[in-house]
């Protein structure tokens, strides 16, 4: 038996709704299938105003444009993440400043931001690992109190939620400024590639459209609010194809079973490896008192490193393809050409010690125990 870490899942009707936008006639952006997507995304979780995008690297790009990032300026993300949280404000000429990690969990240690903040700082972009909410309310009260954006790096993060200290049920995504998704294959629900921008604060309503469409009024000469469009701003190609939208459509429609699979699988995992835990052996992909689970990932923590490839090679002998994550940016060739090695010690730790288990719709359960028995015996085997 062999288990890949990903496994792309259609829920059927992907083929049909392609087929129904390619007989259209329409499929270049911007078409009913991208509004039945946005529409739909706005509604169930209160976002703004939803632009697809043909990534979530795109969308916050988009983001980068729309807070008017400029050379100098100043923007704090994880380290702990992925390159395009980096990239989007880079490709502006910001500095990017990296903030560790929390101890018990791999999002940004909101603690470790304030001392990060000078005059020159212009956004927070706190990532939700996993899909598991950082502290947002602590993150949106620094922001204010700064005068800062944030732009929530929600690749992971659909279909999940924040429970604010105010008592309310937050979706991820609708709390900051702006917002980025990823439909990526990889991520819960997906388009191949494809992502999404979100605008909470309406006062860039107008402008994400215009960035959207190549830096014209485009779309509000199709809405009739302008009688004739031409170049108005800065911007570039961001819309993906009705191609692109009409699978997203479907994946959407099934959203609520998509969803429900996944977070058996992660029940799963967490219970077959919960005796490992109480033993020490290892940790767990750990959840806070203010985030709901959005089982987009099932992880576990090693002691260290060489225990950590060990574990990958005992897996991969076996034919399971699980995998380390990222590489602490902090850490990166890209990084150090310009900057001196700074010790982030909670990001380096979980970039030397994390796995990511398979985690797919169509993961069994007979594959998802043949994996935990997998590492049951490895720990056996090695009982120190
Ligand atoms: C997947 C991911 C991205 C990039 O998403 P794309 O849609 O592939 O551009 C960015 N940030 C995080 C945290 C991700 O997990």
């Amino acid at each position: 038996m062999h288990i890949p870490f990903n496994k792309p899942f259609l829920t059927g009707n992907e083929l049909k709704y392609i087929k129904e936008a390619v007989v259209s006639g329409k499929i270049s952006g911007n078409g009913k299938y991208t509004k039945l997507c946005q529409e739909f995304l706005e509604k169930k979780y209160r976002f703004n105003k939803c632009l697809l995008t043909t990534s979530c690297t795109d969308a916050l790009e988009m983001a980068a444009i729309l807070i008017n990032i400029k050379e100098g300026d100043e923007v704090i993300i994880p380290s702990f993440t992925f390159v395009s949280t980096a990239n989007a404000f880079i490709l502006r000429g910001a500095k990017i400043i990296f903030a560790d990690s929390r101890l018990d969990q791999p999002c940004i240690d909101e603690k470790k931001i304030e001392s990060l903040i000078t005059s020159k700082t212009k956004a927070i972009v706190p990532v939700h690992y996993a899909g598991v909410s950082c502290d947002m309310d602590y993150i949106m009260e620094l922001a204010e109190k700064y005068n800062l954006y944030v732009v929530e790096d929600a690749a992971q993060a659909i279909d999940n939620y924040f429970f604010s200290k105010d008592g309310t049920k937050k979706a991820l995504g609708s709390i900051g400024h702006l917002a980025a998704f990823s439909f990526h294959e990889t991520k819960n629900i997906i388009a191949g590639e494809g992502g999404m921008l979100v605008i909470n604060d309406v006062q860039f309503k107008e402008r994400a459209e215009i960035i959207w469409e190549k830096g014209t009024n485009r779309a509000a000469f199709f809405k009739g609010e302008v009688n004739k469009y031409g170049w108005v701003d800065i911007g570039s190609s961001f819309l993906p194809s009705e191609i692109i939208a009409a699978f997203l459509w479907a994946q959407l429609e099934n959203l609520n079973e998509i969803q429900k699979k996944r977070k058996e699988i992660w029940g799963r995992y967490n219970n077959n490896l919960n005796q490992l835990r109480k033993d020490g052996k290892l940790r767990l992909a750990a959840l806070t008192n203010f985030s709901s689970n959005n089982a987009h990932m099932f992880y576990i923590i090693c002691k260290n490193i060489d225990e950590r490839d060990d574990l990958l090679n005992h897996l991969k002998y076996h034919n399971v393809n699980a995998v380390f994550h990222y590489l602490s940016l902090n850490k990166s060739s890209y990084y150090l050409n310009d900057n001196n090695l700074i010790n982030l010690k909670n990001s380096d730790f979980y970039s030397d010690c994390l796995i990511r288990l398979p985690f797919y719709f169509e993961l069994h359960n007979n594959q998802i125990d043949y994996i935990c028995n997998l590492i049951i015996e490895y720990f056996d085997e090695n009982i120190q």
